[in-house]
């Protein structure tokens, strides 16, 4: 699912160029998406399955941006998460 091969490109959340840093991953459906390190290690932890660069930036940034990775991507983590683990949605419930 994750390949280490160098892109040219930069990260699809961060917009970070460094080279060495950015891996390419591979979404369901067969798209590709840029990451950095950082981003691709998240996104490596994260259960969630963003299928576009657009979910992955919504999935990720929000993440980062709240610094706190319990309450990722409420709307569309929720979204996605219900999809693929029952358990989760329901700690997000107990939480709210
Ligand atoms: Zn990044």
């Amino acid at each position: 699912m994750l390949s280490m091969m160098p892109s040219g490109g930069s990260c699809c959340v961060c917009g970070a160029r460094d080279a060495r840093a950015l891996v390419d991953v591979l979404l369901p459906g067969g798209a590709r998406a840029t990451l950095c390190g950082s981003h691709a290690l998240i996104h490596r932890r994260t259960r969630l399955q963003p299928r576009s660069e657009s979910e992955l930036r919504a999935l990720l940034s929000d993440r980062r941006t709240r610094g706190d990775r319990r309450e990722v991507g409420d709307e569309l983590g929720a979204a996605l998460a219900s999809a693929f683990s029952d358990e989760r949605r329901e700690q997000s419930r107990r939480r709210a």
